[in-house]
């Protein structure tokens, strides 16, 4: 019988039909090894188990496929299984944006976070309450609702300054009180979550302590929200990762910060993922939050970057403000002073909804 070009095409439509037939057969097969696998905890990846299906599949090969075809197209197929299954893992995390999740609000001493931009600003460090005054009092004529402070320092060198301590977080009860502000500080270390709990309503996780999983799982129990911040090498998964140790105890009441990643880039002190606020918002039901001041690590690019982080849909923003930012204590290039933050204000936020 004659094969005619339409009939040959036939057949080869009808191979490629057995072959989606069995690739979508092969992937149910690779998805109940998963469920078997994950209750072992076993890993999902088999090095040996590949170089053995391989080995078969070159011993029952009658050709035409050549055996470097063969082996390509299987490890693309393996390639295929893997992605699969670490797709489907990643459905199950707590931190997932499930299909028709709302954005998350968060109420925090009668200022919202998660809805309109918000300010989230203040010094780097905790000085003396006059400097927290100063600040604070500038901050809330403009409307702005969480004042941020650092008591417990993370600093590169063990001989920079290293934080006030309980004192500074008194300082700044005491000083947001007075304005009506909630408190976002840092919290170092889990011997501290006590004594930072009594003054705190934000627990912020340093970008240090991304990794610090002893530090996440603790703060999973806390009844108030985190704001956790990328570490400064972190892929978005492991940042992701990191926020499902929160979650997963229970705390639902996640912020995620940018702040920045360590690049070759030396112009800035780190270079500001805008990328990271989309794809996190996709990701995750979580306000995002864009810290520009560690973000640039310089106060001259910090309106035009803002503007960004909002228009890329950051729900919040953290600058540093500090009454004399030359005689700061830590992060002098990085702090407005009190005009400074004025003028950011108007051009970032003017003509917005207010940011409290
Ligand atoms: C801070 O916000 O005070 C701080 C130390 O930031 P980061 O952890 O992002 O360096
Ligand atoms: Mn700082």
């Amino acid at each position: 019988m004659v094969q005619t070009l339409e009939s040959l095409r036939a057949e080869v439509d009808a191979a490629n039909l057995k072959i989606l037939d069995a690739l979508n057969e092969r992937l149910r097969l690779v998805e109940a090894i998963r469920r078997i696998k994950e209750k072992s905890s076993s890993r999902l990846y088999s090095p040996e188990r590949e170089a053995e299906m391989l080995d078969q599949l070159m011993l029952a090969n009658r050709g035409p496929i050549s055996a470097d075809e063969l082996r390509s197209l299987f490890k693309e197929i393996f390639k295929l299984s893997l992605d699969h299954m670490k797709a489907d893992t990643r459905m199950q995390l707590h931190v997932h944006r499930a299909e028709g999740d709302e954005d998350r609000v968060y109420e925090v001493r009668g200022h919202r976070l998660g809805e309109g931009p918000q300010l989230i600003a203040g010094p780097c460090s905790v000085e003396s309450v006059e400097q927290c005054e100063l600040v604070a009092a500038r901050l809330a004529a403009l409307g702005v609702g969480f004042l941020r402070g650092g008591a417990f320092k993370p600093r590169t060198s063990p001989y920079s300054f290293q934080g006030l301590g309980e004192a500074g977080l008194k300082m700044l009860r005491e000083v947001a009180d007075r304005h009506d502000m909630a408190v976002v500080t840092e919290i170092l270390d889990t011997r501290h979550f006590d004594l930072v709990e009594r003054y705190t309503d934000v627990f912020q996780v340093g970008t240090r302590n991304m990794y610090n999983y002893e530090l996440l799982k603790l703060l999973g129990q806390a009844d108030r929200p985190v704001l956790l911040k990328r570490g400064f090498m972190a892929t978005l998964e492991e940042f992701l990762l990191a926020a499902e140790y929160v979650a997963k105890e229970g705390n639902q009441r996640i912020v995620l910060c940018e702040r920045g990643i360590r690049t070759h880039e030396r112009w800035t002190r780190n270079t500001l993922d805008l990328s990271a606020i989309p794809l996190l918002r996709m990701a995750t039901p979580f306000p995002v939050v864009v810290d520009i001041s560690h973000g640039t690590g310089r106060t001259d690019i910090m309106v035009p970057m803002a503007r960004a982080a909002l228009a890329a849909g950051a729900q919040g923003l953290m600058v540093e403000v500090h009454p004399s930012p030359a005689l700061a204590l830590s992060d002098n290039a990085q702090q407005l002073d009190l005009e400074q933050v004025d003028a950011f204000y108007a051009a970032v936020f003017n003509g917005m909804s207010g940011s409290s």
